[in-house]
């Protein structure tokens, strides 16, 4: 075993997120043998003491086994029926599967906005806690049966990264049909390596997800790499294996290959792990030099030092900071709505009353507020 990755008994809290291709043939229903394995695995993960969360997709595409649907593209109502159908159908297997070792499951469906939500998230984050602490394992999928498509998630694998560091967890994996990231794409260069051990999610290890390809989960590597980046940044390493094997957990144990990311090792308080792991910023502001060495230094964001505001964003909202070369450098909750921001941006602060009519002496983004990437 690669001397990064420790066995998995030694994590204390692990979430494993589990692809729909793994779980569900299209053709034939569940794949049950596969699950009475990962079954086996997950009981003696836990006999062990280490806490498992698991984050499962496969509603829609059990659903539509289930419903023998046409492998067409779905619309919106026959997504979120299929995912009904198949929702039910999980959740049973996994009881079903689970409880003959005596682990008992609960079944936690979340939307975008129950993370996105300060109150929403402390509120799901309180029930996944409880449950842990009954000895019960979550299973945690979206819910795709009122999920419109403009407004969720879409993927599990940062549903995933999510909810690891909405919990602390300290191990994140996700069970994939690749064994991890490849420098190109396997199945189309020979050359191509995987990368057994990431210690930064640097812009060059996006690039190479952009291009290595991963069919099973609905956003494939990139997806993952987003999912590595909410991870690590909060002090939870993610792996990346192929699940494709009976036994994955025990496969990871005994070596099989796998992308290790290695957890940031700045600690980060409860605060900034949620606004770490907002999906979408509404908006970006792009920072001058001087102002990236203040935000490196632990300074906050000056008005004075932005140089380009996009987006339609109200005060209170998650903003991107981007360098000049437009890398998200940090994120953050923003002093100003757009319109003020736009007013303000590359003005001395002492200005900033007269310009916008009020009294104020609010930075555009507070250092509390704020969370720097790891890469930077
Ligand atoms: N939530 C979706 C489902 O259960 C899967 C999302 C994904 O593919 O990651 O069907």
């Amino acid at each position: 075993m690669a001397v990064h990755l420790r066995k998995l008994s030694s994590y204390r809290r692990i979430v494993i997120k589990i692809g729909s291709a793994l779980l569900v043939n299209q053709k034939t229903g569940l794949r049950s043998q596969w699950l009475h394995s990962l079954a086996y695995d997950i009981a003696a993960l836990q006999k062990t003491k280490t806490e498992i969360l698991l984050v499962s997709s496969g509603a829609t595409a059990l659903g539509r086994a289930l419903l023998s649907y046409p492998s067409q593209a779905l619309t919106l109502r026959e997504r979120q029926s299929c995912a009904s159908v198949g929702q039910i159908e999980l959740a049973r297997a996994y009881s079903n599967y689970l409880s003959p070792y005596g682990v008992r499951t609960g079944q936690i469906l979340l939307t975008l906005a129950d993370t996105e939500e300060r109150e929403r998230y402390l509120n799901a984050r309180a029930t996944i806690k409880k449950l842990i602490t009954f000895d019960v394992i979550p299973i945690i999928n979206e819910n795709d049966t009122v999920s419109p498509n403009a407004i969720r998630y879409g993927d599990n694998d940062r549903l995933a990264a999510r909810i690891a560091t909405m919990i602390g967890a300290d191990l994140l994996i996700l069970l994939s049909d690749i064994d991890g990231l490849y420098t190109l794409p396997p199945d189309q260069a020979a050359n191509a390596t995987l990368i057994p051990l990431i210690t930064k999610i640097t812009p060059d290890i996006e690039k190479m997800a952009c291009v290595s390809p991963s069919n099973i989960s609905s956003g494939g590597m990139k997806t993952k790499i987003d999912a590595g980046k909410i991870a690590t940044n909060a002090g939870t390493a993610m792996l990346i294996t192929s699940g494709k094997r009976f036994n994955p957990l025990q496969a990871i144990d005994n070596g099989n290959p796998v992308s290790f990311f290695c957890a940031s090792k700045k600690p980060m308080n409860a605060w900034k792990k949620w606004i770490s792991g907002h999906l979408d910023p509404a908006g970006k502001v792009m920072i001058d030099q001087g102002a990236l060495t203040a935000l490196l230094s632990g300074k906050s964001l000056l008005a004075a030092g932005v140089i380009l505001v996009e987006g339609h964003f109200l005060r209170g909202d998650t903003v991107a900071i981007i360098d000049q070369d437009r890398h998200e450098i940090a994120r953050g909750l923003v002093g100003y709505n757009a319109l003020e921001t736009r007013k303000i941006a590359g003005c001395k602060s002492h200005t900033l009353s007269t310009l916008l009519g009020y009294t104020t002496r609010t930075p555009l983004i507070h250092r509390n507020d704020m969370v720097m990437w790891n890469s930077v």
